[in-house]
């Protein structure tokens, strides 16, 4: 059987290499669009395939994400229905959220940005600006949001938490989505952190309603999904200023548009979906983990629940 790595327009060289090593020749390693034997193709290892491309292996069994989310995959209605899907849990990925949301968030809090203005004027100031208190909502408490969300409270904010069913994080309490709606939740805060996985359920979730329900002035960081985020909302709620500034690593067109107005607004902070990057060695090694149990019949690591959508 062979594994066969469908990751269109990117080079893949250095996880095939790594994927080889770990399984030593047990298996060939393919890389699409080049596989010499579909037949022989157990799983498929993924990132924004071509939709319809893995019907082409009828013996197909687990098609592994190579991120953590799958809504790539789940909007393929060609999936094969007899392959388990996986996705990427590492703390290596969850360590580079921790660290991309604390520098949002302290540059958020010790007003940065004024500061990097105050600089390019040649303005010393006084009196020194204010720090800006934060109390802060981490909507997705998962693999991702537990870590953020602990790492903010560490650096002394008041943390809570959204969740779709209850649970129990020490430190931080966190409402489910049947106890509040998102709008109620985001009542509560003045910074909001969506690290959810996009769902039909929390397709445009950071909407209008979530930005006028928030205190006037609060901040938002997606770093889940563009599609999580009505573009037009934010820039309206930007505008009439109930947001004051929104940190944005995610859009609905990845690379963004150059003619997004998120571009050049003022109060977006822009980054090119970097705020956390799979590594590729962690990657391989549960694409060889996940490989070797599929041959054995054994339970897969990290499976989704394609009903729920994550
Ligand atoms: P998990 O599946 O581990 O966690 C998802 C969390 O979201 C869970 O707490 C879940 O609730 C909650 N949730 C799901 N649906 C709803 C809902 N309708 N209402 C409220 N809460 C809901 O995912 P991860 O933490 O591993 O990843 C989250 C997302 O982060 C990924 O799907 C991906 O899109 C994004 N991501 C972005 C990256 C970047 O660089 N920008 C890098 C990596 C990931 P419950 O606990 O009850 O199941």
């Amino acid at each position: 059987m062979a594994i066969a790595i469908i990751v269109p327009g990117r080079d893949v060289s250095l996880l095939k290499q790594h994927i080889e090593n770990h399984l030593q020749g047990a298996a060939p390693v393919w890389v699409y669009p080049d596989i010499p034997d579909p037949d022989q193709v157990l799983m498929a290892v993924v990132w924004k395939h071509p939709p319809g491309s893995l019907l082409a292996f009828p013996h197909l069994r687990v098609v592994q994400s190579l991120g953590a989310g799958v809504e790539h995959l789940l909007r393929d209605p060609q999936l094969p229905g007899q392959a388990r899907i996986c996705r990427i849990v590492d703390p290596d990925l969850a360590l580079g959220m921790c660290h991309y949301t604390a520098m949002a968030v302290l540059n958020i809090h010790k007003q940065w940005w004024q500061l990097q203005e105050q600089q390019a004027q040649g303005i010393w100031a006084e009196p020194v600006p204010e720090v800006v208190p934060l109390t802060i909502g981490v909507l997705g408490m998962g693999e991702l949001g537990v870590p953020v969300a602990k790492t903010l409270r560490s650096l002394g904010f008041e943390v809570m938490g959204y969740s779709r069913t209850a649970k129990i994080v020490e430190g931080i309490r966190v409402f489910s989505e049947g106890e509040l709606s998102a709008a109620a939740f985001a009542k509560k805060v003045n910074t909001l952190v969506c690290v959810l996985p996009l769902t039909p359920q929390t397709e445009g979730i950071l909407n209008r309603e979530v930005f006028e329900a928030m205190p006037r002035g609060s901040y938002i960081i997606n770093i889940a999904r563009g599609g999580h985020l009505v573009d037009a909302d934010l820039l309206a709620a930007l505008d009439a200023g109930n947001i004051e500034r929104a940190v944005l690593d995610v859009f609905h067109i990845e690379p963004l548009p150059t003619e997004h107005p998120f571009w050049t607004h003022p109060k977006v902070t822009l980054t090119p979906h970097i705020a956390s990057v799979t590594n590729q060695a962690n990657a391989a090694a549960l694409v060889a983990e996940n490989y070797q149990r599929a041959v054995k019949g054994q339970d897969l690591k990290f499976p989704v629940d394609p009903g729920a959508g994550y």
